[in-house]
């Protein structure tokens, strides 16, 4: 077997924005087991994602940029450009979630939300394509939600954003088209990451649950499976993605979700 079929994405470089925990992190291993280099981002343990990321032979860098500004996701790109040579797969991730009813909702939480889910993937992109369509190949995978695709109560501003990352992934993969860059959306189901933790442990708190109760209860309300998807079930996915067997999906947004959004 050569080197190539084992790492078929050595000599690329991936910014997985929000990867210092959950389905981030679970992509940038999956795309560093795949052979990618690695440029981590998010406000986690950062030297801990690292240290995992290098241990798989690659190398790996971190940038703390707040994905809620601007001018920081354009420094992110251009210190990828300068230490690895590039951004070649960008996984947009980062995420961050707020339940309340509309007319509870606090404005700056409605704001926040819209621009870490949302905007933060325009600026990205905005700011990684031109060196990708330099190169002639490109891979943008944005993490949405079956939240792009079906609502909930309780989560306007993050359903408006995944919304809205769908339709952006759509309007990306049409002006890339014709070149060797593709853009698609992953939604996933519930995956048990610190996100979801919160929300397990509200929904106990609220209803006088065990941890456990509360688990199935989520899952039991939405997700057929009744089994949490797995970030690596995810980042497999991205590396699928990222294959030439994938080059000429552009535009998709592909369900992990347990059977959600069949229902
Ligand atoms: P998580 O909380 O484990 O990870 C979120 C990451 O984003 C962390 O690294 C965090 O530090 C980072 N982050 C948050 N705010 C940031 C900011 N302003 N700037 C930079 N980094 C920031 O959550 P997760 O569940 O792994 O979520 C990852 C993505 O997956 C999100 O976009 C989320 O909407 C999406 N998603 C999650 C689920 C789920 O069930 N967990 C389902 C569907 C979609």
């Amino acid at each position: 077997m050569t080197t190539t079929s084992c790492a078929p994405l050595a000599g690329k470089t991936a910014l997985v924005t929000g990867s210092t925990s959950g389905i981030g992190l679970g992509v940038a291993r999956a795309l560093a087991k795949a052979g990618a280099d690695i440029v981590l981002n998010g406000f986690g343990d950062a030297e801990g994602a690292v240290a995992q990321i290098e241990a798989l032979g690659v190398r790996a860098i971190h940038h703390g940029a707040d994905m809620s500004r601007p001018g920081e996701i354009e420094a992110m790109v251009a210190f990828a450009a300068e230490r690895f040579g590039g951004v070649d797969i960008l996984v947009n991730n980062a995420g961050i979630q707020f339940v309340a009813p509309i007319e509870d909702f606090p404005a700056e939480r409605w704001d926040a939300v819209i621009a870490i889910n949302l905007n933060a993937t325009f600026h990205a992109m905005r700011a990684a394509l031109p060196a990708m369509r330099a190169r002639g190949w490109g891979r943008v995978i944005n993490i949405a939600s079956v939240h792009g695709v079906v609502a909930s109560a309780g989560k306007s501003a993050y359903v408006a954003a995944k919304h809205g990352v769908i339709g952006l992934t759509k309007v990306a993969a049409l002006e890339t088209a014709r070149s060797g860059i593709t853009v698609n959306a992953i939604c996933p189901g519930w995956v048990l990451t610190p996100l979801v933790q919160q929300q397990i442990d509200d929904l106990a708190r609220r209803e006088g649950l065990a941890p456990d109760e509360a688990s199935v209860r989520l899952l039991g309300e939405k997700q057929p499976s009744a089994r949490f998807v797995t970030p690596e079930q995810i980042g497999e996915l991205a590396v699928f993605l990222c294959s030439g067997a994938a080059s000429e999906m552009r535009g998709a947004e592909l369900k992990i979700d347990g059977g959600w959004t069949a229902q």
